[in-house]
This record gives structure tokens, sequence and C-alpha cells, in this order.
């Protein structure tokens, strides 16, 4: 809360506020930032500049009064988020299982027709062996 200079009326908070590190604290080293504001006296509607106390300053007030609120709302989310978290985790346990019977769905018919093709091969082998007999065919002629 600040006085008009015109009237010494009491403003109770400002149209606008800024921050800026004043000269005095930056020689001294700190870090301290000066909040402005610029202030309509609701009496005499004269606007001026003043400075804010940091600890008054209605920017600050309100962030430690939304702080808590901020605060539920943060917990809320994860919550939801652990929730989500949770379905989906499920979701994929679930969708896990079942790609690992497809895959062993098809690794057994992969191993079936692979048994298949191993016995058509030796079938074939067994063809040529026998065609080659017929023929009159050695395997120390072919070498
Ligand atoms: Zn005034």
């Amino acid at each position: 809360m600040v006085k008009c200079p015109k009237c010494g009326g009491n403003v109770e908070s400002p149209i606008k506020t800024w921050r800026f590190s004043s000269r005095k604290t930056a020689k001294t080293g700190e870090k301290s930032k000066i909040i402005m504001g610029i202030f309509e006296c609701p009496s005499c509607k004269a606007r001026f500049r003043a400075a804010l106390e940091p600890d008054t300053a209605p920017e600050e007030r309100v962030s430690i009064k939304n702080m808590v609120e901020r605060i539920k709302g943060i917990r809320g989310e994860l919550m939801q988020t652990l929730k989500n978290l949770r379905e989906k985790i499920k979701t994929l346990e679930t969708e896990r299982a079942n790609l690992m019977i497809e895959i062993e769905k098809l690794r057994k018919v992969a191993e079936s027709r692979v048994v298949a093709l191993e016995s058509e091969v030796s079938m074939l082998r067994e063809e040529v062996k026998s065609l080659r007999e017929l023929l009159g065919y050695t395997e120390d002629l072919e070498k």
C-alpha cells in the first residue's frame, strides 16, 4: 500500500508492476531487485510511480497464495499421471503377453515348415540318387 503524492490517500494495489536491479544494490553486490509499480489514486485519479516493498508486492502475495493451490494441482496431476501410467503398463503387459503367444504360434508354424522342407529335400535327394543309379552315374565318375 502506498500514499498518493497528490491527495495523500491510500492506494491499495498498482495497475502495473515491473522489476529492476537498482544501482545501490548492484554496488553492494546484492542481487535483490526492486519492484516498481504504477498506481492510480482511487479518489483523485492521479497516476504516479512508486517502489513497492518486496514482501508487500501483490505479485509475491498472489504467488504465495496460489502456491498451495498450485501444489494441490500438481499433486492431482501427478496422481492422474500415475493412474494413466499404471493403466498403460497394464495394457502393454497384456499386449506383450498376446504378442508372445503369437510369436510362439509363428515359431511353431516355421518349425513345422522347416521339418516339411527337410523331408521334401531328403526325398528329392533319394530321387536324384536313384536316377543316377538308373543312368549308370556313380559318385566317382562325377568327380
Ligand atoms: Zn489522490
